[in-house]
């Protein structure tokens, strides 16, 4: 007698749930995610473009963080850790970007749970879903998604996921120069010239800028921080000189504000204004970039000043006009984004730099990071798109929130908890006639976003004070003590 044994077929939904979560990026966020995910039986895999984790924040190593240790760790990537016999750093020290990486991310990569699920050397160029476009809806939620990868040599590859969370964060792509927010054309033969964000002023790029004039183009923290060194450099080698061109009619908002909360953030700007203040760093505001010209060994920057022809002349360039989302490797996933800020489209009202100065945001999880596209995440800094507000514990709190949606517990994810340090200085262009700044009385009137979560939550306007924290966006959004983070 023969017997026929049927196996049933699998299921979509089984053989979905063979997949891995795919987290794009081991820096800090991706590595919280694969954290989180683990601690709740979830498989994951993260894909990293870089042979190291954390290898965005190496690249600005040399750089103090402001956030002190306490707000630097995420709790499930610790008990990882901790499992491991970690020793952690003094909760109030604050470490550079390298330290960073030496005392937490590197360690957390290297645990015995972590280790195996990392892929170095792979970045992701594109990300899709099996046999589907994003024009097919038919069945899209159950078919797995599909992420192309290359790896260092060049070599392409294909990884299947049930779920994926874009960690990749912005640091590999700056903001052009240029007020239009194009590429200057020609700007590939000025790499001599132009440097990007945070070089090394006081270490390894130390003898591109001493005795040399740089300017400066920015006005956010990378800014501020390249200043201060330039102005240490300055101390030690004569001719050092410092030009400082923002767009802004007004730096205040650099120059930050004793009541900030991260005190170290605080006094950043208060050194930059010191500074300036002393004639060391000749400001130039209201700076509108153009173009560049080469003369020589030298470089100018060409734009426009109050309405009038106006011109700089450097030895060298720093862009520090901060970062924006590589959207393009998401061109077949269903994004739903923000058409200014691009960030997805319920967190963009509360982090839009035009209405929001502050580093303070209403505390959000899977809700705000939904997307029309099923169980696709994008969360860390590339989550904040173009705005430069962005904290780590903040990521931290998406990605614990993305975990339990994905491990089914629903209430769980909905239940955000964070409590971020508040800035003390909450502005837009100080001097400016708009009056539209987080903290001003009057709300500023912005349109419905057109996408309708699935949560049913048709947000109707960019929440002004009154409808996000109820302390105003300079107050800190609360909803659980800071020492819930370790
Ligand atoms: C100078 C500086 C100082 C800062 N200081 C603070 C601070 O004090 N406190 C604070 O809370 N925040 C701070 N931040 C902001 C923020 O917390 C950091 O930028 C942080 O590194 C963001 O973490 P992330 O994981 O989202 O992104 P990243 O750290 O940028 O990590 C992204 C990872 O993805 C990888 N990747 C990129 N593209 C791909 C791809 N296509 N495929 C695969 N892998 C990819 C990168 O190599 C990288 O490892 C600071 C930022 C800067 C630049």
């Amino acid at each position: 007698m023969t017997m026929t044994l049927t196996v049933p077929p699998r299921t979509d939904e089984a053989r979905l749930r063979g997949l891995p979560v795919v987290v794009i990026g081991a820096g800090p966020v991706g590595l919280a995610a694969a954290a989180q995910l683990l601690e709740r039986g979830i498989d994951t895999l993260v894909l990293e473009a870089g042979d190291s984790a954390g290898a965005a924040v190496q690249r600005w190593g040399h750089t103090r963080l402001f956030s002190p240790w306490e707000y630097l760790i995420d709790e499930a990537a610790a008990r990882l850790l901790d499992a491991a016999g970690w020793e952690s750093p003094k909760a109030a020290a604050l470490p550079t970007g390298q330290e960073l990486v030496d005392a937490y991310l590197a360690p957390l990569a290297a645990t015995p749970a972590l280790a195996a699920r990392i892929r170095y050397g792979t970045r992701v160029s594109a990300v899709s879903r099996q046999g589907m476009d994003r024009t097919r809806s038919a069945g899209r939620a159950a078919t797995p998604f599909l992420l192309r990868t290359v790896s260092a040599d060049g070599v392409q590859g294909e990884v299947l996921a049930r779920a994926v969370i874009d960690a990749s964060g912005t640091y590999s792509t700056p903001n052009p120069l240029s007020s239009n927010g194009l590429d200057m054309p020609g700007v590939e033969n000025f790499h001599d010239l132009v440097t990007h964000a945070l070089p090394d002023v006081l270490g390894a790029d130390r003898a591109r800028f001493a005795g040399r004039h740089t300017v400066v183009v920015g006005a956010g923290h990378s800014a501020a921080n390249t200043l201060l060194k330039l102005a240490a450099l300055a101390e030690q080698a004569p001719g050092t000189t410092i030009t400082w061109a923002i767009r802004r009619l007004s730096p205040l908002r650099v120059f930050g504000s004793d009541a900030d909360e991260l005190a170290e953030r605080g006094k950043l700007g208060g050194r930059v204004h010191d500074l300036v203040r002393g004639g060391r760093i000749n400001l130039v505001d209201g700076f509108e970039t153009d173009q560049l010209e080469r003369d020589g060994a030298r470089v100018r920057l060409v734009g426009r000043r109050g309405g009038s022809p106006a011109r700089i002349a450097a030895d060298v360039v720093v862009n520090a006009t901060g970062f924006r989302p590589d959207l393009g490797m998401l061109r077949e996933v269903r994004t739903a984004l923000d058409d200014i800020v691009e960030a997805p489209r319920l967190l963009a009202p509360l982090i839009d730099p035009n209405l929001h100065s502050c580093g303070t945001v209403y505390p959000h999880g899977v809700v705000e990071l939904t997307h029309p596209e099923p169980n696709f995440f994008i969360a860390g800094m590339k989550s904040y798109g173009r705005a430069p507000t962005f904290l780590l514990l903040t990521g931290y709190e998406q990605v614990r929130s993305i975990a339990d949606e994905l491990a089914g517990k629903h209430a769980a994810a909905r239940t955000v908890q964070l409590t971020l340090p508040a800035t003390g200085v909450c502005s837009t262009d100080i001097g400016s006639a708009s009056g539209d700044a987080c903290c001003s009385t009057e709300p500023a009137a912005v349109p419905a976003p057109a996408f309708v979560p699935v949560t049913g939550v048709i947000p109707t306007a960019r929440p002004t004070m009154a409808a996000t924290s109820g302390g105003g966006c300079c107050a800190p959004a609360t909803a659980a003590p800071i020492g819930a983070q370790r």
